[in-house]
């Protein structure tokens, strides 16, 4: 039985689901607003749990070539750069928990996700305006005048859905008072310096996380959350200022501000998030990724749950005919909902020790085989 899917958002969540409903022989198109995908210098940390959906998409062995894999991570103070932590990965973290941890270049993994998608699946420049359903199907119309049908839809539109808009109201997600400075860059600006593989430098009120993206360790990233309450503007493409970035980080110590200091420039964003949504599902529409979960980096967490969404909403859609579509999207929604949420909640509190314990039920989860109940 083969459904047809229209997926709006073509994100790492949107392409992750198109890839893995097209696995269980479903019709997806995605329908995303923007013209094309750009590059923006970000990385990303995949751990165990996402990359066992990924290595069952069929991405693993090349995602490898891509990413770095250090043998521990690093938690530091601030100002000493005393270790308060080392989390240990390389071959432990992959035997215990079946998978290893990457860290990569968000463009390389979004590039990889679209790579195993049919061209004309993605339909660019379709930005949805509104969408209405009735006991056949969902109906979505689009910004250039143009409309589509489907048998369901799924919202993977971020952290300001539209779909999620549609079905539950207006809600605006809130402002977490703080900012994320994110760039990467070449590593030969550092003049031979080098850093740590990965490391989060903890400030009393701010911090700052820096790893390699490749397995040459040629490109660095870095990401801050930085307290700046008067800033709300959210766009991948913002650039902030060095000078201010620089001198909010001038206590830290040397191997951060040697990093800030060659870092040609650096991409500003606003960090939002959203208490859970009490309901995704509404009819044969749902939600996916940061339209219904979004939260604060501070677990690396937000697109790997995006991509444990992808590999459950295909499992329940299985062989599901027209009569059961919204049954399957319940146990989706049943099943997912509680690990979700959970972690929304503990990667807002941005504690360690919290983290530290989280850190089991996170990683050991596998999206393929876990019990849909
Ligand atoms: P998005 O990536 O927001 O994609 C939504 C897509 O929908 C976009 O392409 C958008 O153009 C499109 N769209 C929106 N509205 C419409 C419309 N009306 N019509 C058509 N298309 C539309 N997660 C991790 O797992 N690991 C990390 O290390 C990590 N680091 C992060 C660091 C920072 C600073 C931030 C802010 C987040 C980080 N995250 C991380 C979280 C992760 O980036 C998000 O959770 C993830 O990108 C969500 O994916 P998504 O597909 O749900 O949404």
């Amino acid at each position: 039985m083969s459904l047809s899917i229209a997926i709006v958002g073509a994100g790492i969540g949107g392409l992750a689901a198109a890839a893995a409903l097209r696995k269980v022989g479903h019709k997806v198109t995605v329908f995303e607003q923007a013209r094309a995908f750009a590059r923006v210098g970000a990385g990303i940390q995949q751990s165990p749990n996402a990359v066992k959906v990924l290595r069952g998409l069929g991405l693993e062995t090349q995602l490898r070539k891509r990413a770095f894999c250090p043998n521990s991570s690093l938690n530091r103070k601030h100002d000493t750069g005393e270790i308060t932590w080392e989390r240990m990965l390389g071959a432990e973290v992959e035997e215990k928990y079946g998978a290893p941890y990457f860290y990569m270049h968000r463009g390389d993994l979004h590039e990889a996700l679209a790579a195993i998608i049919p061209s004309g699946i993605i339909r660019r420049e379709k930005k949805l305006i509104h969408l209405w359903q009735n006991d056949n199907g969902v109906r979505l119309e689009f910004a250039d005048g143009t409309e589509a049908t489907a048998d369901l839809a799924i919202g993977a539109d971020g952290v300001h859905s539209i779909v999620r808009e549609t079905l539950w109201g207006a809600e605006a997600p809130r402002f977490t008072g703080r900012v994320a400075y994110r760039t990467t860059f070449p590593a030969a600006l550092m003049n031979g310096a080098t850093i740590d593989g990965s490391a989060k430098w903890w400030g009393p009120d701010r911090h700052i996380v820096m790893y390699y993206v490749t397995p040459h360790r040629d490109e660095i990233y870095f990401v801050t959350s930085t307290p700046e309450p008067d800033f709300q503007v959210e766009s991948w493409s913002a650039m902030g200022d060095l000078e201010i970035l620089r001198d909010a980080y001038k206590d830290f110590h040397p191997q951060v501000r040697s990093v800030l200091a060659a870092c040609p420039n650096v991409h500003k964003w606003a960090l939002f998030e959203r208490d859970p949504v009490p309901q995704w599902r509404k009819g044969k529409v749902t939600l996916l990724g940061d339209s219904c979960h979004p939260m604060t980096p501070y677990m690396a967490q937000g697109a790997a749950a995006a991509i444990e969404d992808a590999a459950v909403i295909a499992r329940c859609l299985n062989g599901v005919g027209h009569n059961e579509i919204k049954a399957a999207l319940q146990i989706y929604e049943n099943h997912r909902k509680p690990r979700t949420s959970r972690i929304q909640k503990v990667s807002r509190l941005n504690d360690l020790d919290k983290i530290k314990i989280e850190t089991e039920r996170v990683f050991s989860y596998d999206a393929w085989q876990v019990i849909l109940s």
